[in-house]
């Protein structure tokens, strides 16, 4: 046969990505166990409770409006499944893109053949109320808005209180990827009035990845019925299956990640819930970015604008530096970063999610230091 390495690495890699990410060895030990995607042992005893949990996390006051769907694949595969849907023919979609999230929606719009009308922000640009508003204004069909709530791309948190107070003021159905948000970044979507919040199992919640997730207001689901472009991309389909069913999925389920992410809701709550991760969270970012600005790095974006999730950086104009170099130099010291993704400036990325301390974080500062002494001497 071909021969096939252990993928097992000489060292445990520190994460500092967006996902996949660093998890907890207990909630990768959760996954030591082979289930039946039939029995209720799993679906009573695991998928049902993990949905109940996703909805109260969501929602405080709101949970009975809501109701979750967990959907095989990355967490793309559950936007192109809203989307596809969501938006009726005689409907149309209005999709803010402020990054490669946000293009994202737009191919999807368009090769799903949705209706659909696009505000191109830029990469580096919060996107503008006002902007979305005239919109609004001069488009009357527009039904439904969908937007990114962090963009990953550069870590830029987007405007969701604003941008929902002007959905629920003009009757818009508000769509939210909170793919990178949900978990670390506190929000009610009762009370914000979103339709359909998605994220997926490896980012905030911090298990490791195989599924995504919807928490969608109930009669939003019922609207999708018979909707769907595509077979296995049914939402009404995946959650009536799991309302009537006792949680079972369509087709196979993930199991050992379902496994891995009942243990990462247990560990969220033992953590102190999301406040107390945001909190975290955004310790470890502060501390990253004061200590990489001592080391002579500049953010991507003003300190304002962003989010504890991840923080983009530009490059070092030093001729010395080349990203694979400083990768490596990274990783050979245990820490793995994440390539830059904006097109208007060479940058590289740092993610501060997962199950990571500020003493790592400190570890790392060392780390890049070294690093530039032996990149850029
Ligand atoms: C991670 C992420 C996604 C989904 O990416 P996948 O690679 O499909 O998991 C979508 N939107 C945002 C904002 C993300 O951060």
């Amino acid at each position: 046969m071909t021969e096939i390495p252990a993928a097992r690495p000489a060292v445990d890699y520190l994460l500092l990505t967006p996902g996949p990410l660093t998890t907890t060895a207990t909630v990768r030990a959760a996954m030591l166990q082979d289930s039946c995607t039939w029995d209720s042992d799993y679906n009573l005893g695991v998928v049902e409770p993990v949905r109940r949990e996703l909805v109260r996390l969501a929602t405080a006051r709101h949970g009975a409006d809501y109701s979750c769907v967990l959907l095989q694949g990355s967490g793309t595969y559950v936007v192109e499944c809203v989307l596809g849907c969501a938006i009726g023919k005689q409907e149309r979609l209005l999709i803010i893109n402020n990054g490669a999230y946000g293009a994202r929606m737009v191919e999807m719009a368009r090769l799903l053949g949705l209706n659909h009308l696009e505000i191109d922000c830029g990469e580096t640009q919060r996107p503008n109320l006002a902007e979305i508003e005239q919109q609004l204004i001069a488009h009357p069909d527009i039904t439904h808005l969908a937007m990114v709530h962090c963009e990953t791309t550069t870590g830029m948190l987007n405007p969701l209180d604003e941008v929902a107070a002007l959905c629920r003021l003009r009757g818009i159905r508000l769509i939210v990827d909170a793919m990178s948000s949900f978990g670390g970044i506190p929000m009610d979507i009762g009370e914000l009035g979103v339709e359909f919040l998605i994220s997926s199992a490896n980012k905030c919640i911090q298990g490791v990845p195989g599924f995504g997730f919807v928490v969608a207001r109930r009669r939003a689901l019922e609207a999708c019925a018979g909707r769907a472009r595509s077979l296995s991309l049914d939402l009404h389909g995946q959650w009536h299956a799991m309302e009537t069913q006792g949680g079972k999925w369509r087709f196979t389920s993930p199991t050992h990640v379902v496994l891995a992410f009942a243990q990462a809701l247990r560990e969220l709550e033992l953590e102190g819930g999301i406040s107390a991760r945001h909190r975290r969270y955004s310790e470890n970012q502060q501390r990253l970015v004061e200590g990489m600005e001592r080391l002579g790095f500049r953010p991507l974006l003003a300190r304002h604008w962003h989010s504890p999730i991840i923080t983009a950086f530009h490059s070092p104009t030093h001729p010395g530096y080349r990203f694979a170099d400083f990768y490596q130099a990274l990783k050979g010291q245990g820490f793995v970063i994440y390539p830059g993704k904006v097109s208007q400036a060479d940058c590289f990325r740092i993610g501060n999610i997962g199950d990571v301390s500020p003493a790592q974080i400190d570890a790392l500062l060392a780390a890049v230091a070294k690093a530039c002494e032996q990149i850029m001497a």
